[in-house]
């Protein structure tokens, strides 16, 4: 292995919170009903993501691992027309694999064929082996950044690092309601979502009962000249944190941040909130795929709509009616 190849696998892979946002990304593409996210040490001692997803025969376990390997292309024009998938460049598992060493454990769900599994570490590639494990993916990956030492060093406390597992799981959890979705620290639970399909739900299971008693519904009557339809949860003014990561956005179901977003709902509530205080806010927008860009960011977070001021009006003014209706 090459040391350009490791930089550029340091591009990808900043911290334990981008293994477990890949991880869970691909599990939510398999199909997955049930994903458990389990961290030791803030991440830096161990991921594991286990799905009950469609899984991997041992040949597609083999393929998984090399470079610019996907399963989620099927043809070219998927590239020029966009893909229902969170992740299609078939890079993650490659750079995650290449910088600790990741164990990959497999069944197809629909097939009667047996598990399989392959361990990586750091770029080699073992052999893959019968395995025995139920239907769906499991992968392990410790010791992050064992060959990168200077990546190492810029990991932050255990504490700072599961800050950023937690809002990454938090956020898919959100967007995905009716997924089953937990996430333990050291062996003790964090959350778990019912993944029944319910919002409200949702967010007690990742926010607990003070602030889903909170939160009022946004179902803003789409106006004709909307340029967004915007729907889901917003808090009382007084339910707040310090934090902005309790202001979720998600752009035709994927999570973005976006400084209009931000500043809309903030706008909404108007002076009611103390300085330097965020409501807890859990926003879906629709928009017409071709009205926003989300190649702004190379992870993909940050969106810059064509209509910054048009989606800046929707979502101010469905989070004020909500706040008004909700007699807040
Ligand atoms: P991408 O997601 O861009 O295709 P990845 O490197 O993240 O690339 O994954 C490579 C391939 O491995 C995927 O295309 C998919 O076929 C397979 N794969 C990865 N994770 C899972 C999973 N949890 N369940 C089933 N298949 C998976
Ligand atoms: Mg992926």
């Amino acid at each position: 292995q090459t040391t350009i190849q490791r930089i550029a696998a340091g591009e990808v892979v900043e911290r334990p919170a981008s293994v477990v946002k890949e991880l869970v990304e691909n599990s939510l593409d398999a199909d997955a009903s049930r994903v458990s996210v389990a961290v030791h040490n803030g991440g830096k001692d161990g991921v594991r993501v286990r799905d009950d997803g469609v899984g991997m025969t041992a040949e597609e376990l083999e393929l998984a691992v090399q470079e610019h390997t996907t399963s989620k292309i099927s043809d070219i024009d998927d590239l020029e027309t966009g893909v229902g998938t969170l992740g299609f460049r078939g890079e993650a598992l490659h750079t995650i694999s290449a910088v600790s060493r990741t164990t990959i454990r497999s069944k197809p769900r629909d097939v009667a064929s047996a598990g399989a599994e392959v361990t990586v570490e750091g770029g080699d590639v073992g052999e893959v082996r019968p395995a025995g494990c139920p239907a769906g993916t499991t992968i392990e990956v410790e010791d992050l950044f064992f060959n990168t030492p200077a990546r190492k060093k810029f990991l932050k406390t255990d504490a700072t690092e599961f800050d950023h597992v937690n809002t990454v799981v938090t956020q898919y959890a959100l967007a995905n309601p009716d997924v089953a979705v937990s996430l333990e620290h050291n062996d003790r639970e964090v959350f778990a979502t019912e993944g029944q399909g319910s919002l409200e739900s949702t967010v007690l299971s990742v926010y607990g009962r003070e602030v889903a008693e909170a939160m009022t519904p946004v179902d803003a009557d789409p106006d004709s000249d909307a340029v967004a339809a915007v729907s889901g949860l917003v808090s009382h003014p007084e339910t707040t944190r310090s934090g902005r990561e309790y202001l979720s956005t998600f752009v035709n179901g994927r999570y973005v941040t976006a400084g209009v977003l931000r500043e809309a709902v903030l706008d909404a509530y108007g002076g009611q909130l103390a300085p330097d205080r965020y409501p807890f806010a859990v926003l879906f927008l629709d928009v017409p795929p071709n009205s926003v860009d989300v190649n702004v960011h190379p992870r993909k977070m940050e969106v810059r709509f064509d209509d910054e001021s048009g989606v800046k009006a929707a979502v101010e003014s469905a989070v004020e009616s909500a706040l008004l209706e909700g007699g807040l």
